[in-house]
């Protein structure tokens, strides 16, 4: 219903491509993360630009060409490499995409589109993350320069960045209408990766620190209109939770089907597991619920894709996929026993790497309240 021939050669693509040049490293890379690098190859395949136009190296497709990266990267069973991929085409750049001046286009997207620049969005502080209206990064016009104060925390791609799309406070005094998005290039003075941070999970990925202390950035770099950045940020974030949600029920159902397959060739008592009724019906319980919070998702995905702005259904996709992500590898590892422990069977990783989904782009919580307003509650 969804997926065209189009997009199912493109699936085979990247499969084959992770499966040869991605697949064989990941160990290494969750050890130490992955390179700087993949990013350079992931363009060169055209797959950082899918539903980019072609004026600025994009593929031009739709957005289940998206769904289709980030259903083939959760397949790989590497949430950090995903969530870094997924940070830098579904979340840093579709700002400067949608807001930005064609000039910005051509200097950032482009160069982010072939790889050759990384890109990070920076909206969480130390002491303002759900609550984004409370953040206290200021940047303050001076001329032709706005002067960059305050501290980011939790920023994925933040170490290896070419650039951060930062959220600051112009004014504080006018509130929701005092935002700006603010494009900061790595190597402006007064702009520090200050440490990068050890986490549960989605260890491939690095997770930094960042400070801006009297940073000051051209004017030039403003991201939308002057004040316009809350609104333009609440946007952006329906697109993130979006793909969130397509990632996390495409990692449960590869942890579903590798689960499956365990418990009809893992043997007790004489006979498979799976014939346990109670392991048969976790299983079902499983399938089930994936199944239904798919076709949702897909649903969903297509209102987006077609212009609509339904922020109930996205929270609502993203809600449902992620928590049953993590009840799928927690049920997983149920299934594998003591195998389901270890470091050398995959659902382990799945575990860890499906917690944060439950968190980032908004948590449950936040979620919920969302989702409760959009009832009138
Ligand atoms: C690995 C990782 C990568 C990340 N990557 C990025 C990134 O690239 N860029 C970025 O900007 N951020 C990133 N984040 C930050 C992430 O988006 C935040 O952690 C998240 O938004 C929650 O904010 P917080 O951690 O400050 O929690 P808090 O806002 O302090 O929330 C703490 C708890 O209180 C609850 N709570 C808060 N408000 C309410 C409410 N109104 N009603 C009910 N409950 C509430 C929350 O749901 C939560 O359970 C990342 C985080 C992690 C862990």
């Amino acid at each position: 219903m969804y997926f065209t021939d189009a997009h199912e050669e493109l699936r085979v693509h990247i499969r084959k491509f992770l499966e040869k040049e991605v697949k064989p490293h990941l160990e290494e890379w969750e050890e130490k993360t992955f390179p700087d690098s993949i990013f350079r190859r992931f363009g060169e395949l055209g797959f950082l630009g899918l539903r980019y136009p072609a004026e600025y190296g994009g593929q031009g497709g739709d957005y289940f060409s998206a769904v289709v990266l980030s259903e083939e990267l959760a397949r790989v069973a590497s949430g950090g490499l995903g969530m870094a991929v997924a940070v830098q085409t579904e979340m840093a750049t579709p700002p400067v995409f949608k807001f930005g001046t064609e000039e910005q286009k051509r200097k950032w997207l482009a160069p982010a589109i072939r790889g050759e620049q990384i890109a990070a969005l920076a909206i969480t502080e130390p002491d303002a993350g759900s609550d984004v209206a409370a953040i206290t990064t200021v940047a303050r016009r001076d001329g032709d320069h706005f002067v960059v104060n305050g501290r980011k925390i939790f920023i994925t791609n933040g170490a290896r960045c070419h650039w951060a799309l930062v959220v600051a406070k112009g004014d504080r005094e006018r509130g929701h209408s005092g935002f700006n998005l603010l494009l900061i290039e790595k190597g402006t003075p007064g702009f520090q990766v200050t440490r990068t941070l050890q986490k549960l999970g989605m260890h491939s990925s690095d997770t930094a620190e960042l400070l801006f202390e009297d940073c000051r950035v051209p004017a030039a770099n403003l991201i939308g209109e002057e004040g316009e950045g809350f609104k333009n940020l609440m946007w952006e974030l329906q697109g993130e939770r979006m793909i969130t949600a397509a990632g996390a029920i495409a990692g449960a159902a590869r942890v579903f089907e590798y689960t499956m397959d365990y418990a009809r060739n893992r043997q007790a008592f004489g006979q498979p597991i799976s014939q346990f009724q109670v392991i048969k019906h976790k299983l079902v319980d499983m399938g089930t619920k994936i199944a239904a919070i798919q076709a949702f998702v897909y649903q969903t995905a297509k209102r987006w894709d077609e212009g609509e702005y339904p922020v109930r259904e996205v929270s609502q996709a993203k809600l449902l996929a992620t928590q049953v992500a993590c009840e799928v590898a927690d049920e997983a590892i149920q299934i594998l026993g003591g195998h389901g422990y270890m470091r050398e069977f995959p659902v382990e990783r799945a575990w860890r790497d499906a917690r944060l989904a439950r968190i980032g782009a908004g948590t449950d919580e936040i979620m919920k309240e969302i989702i409760a307003k959009t009832y009138g509650l």
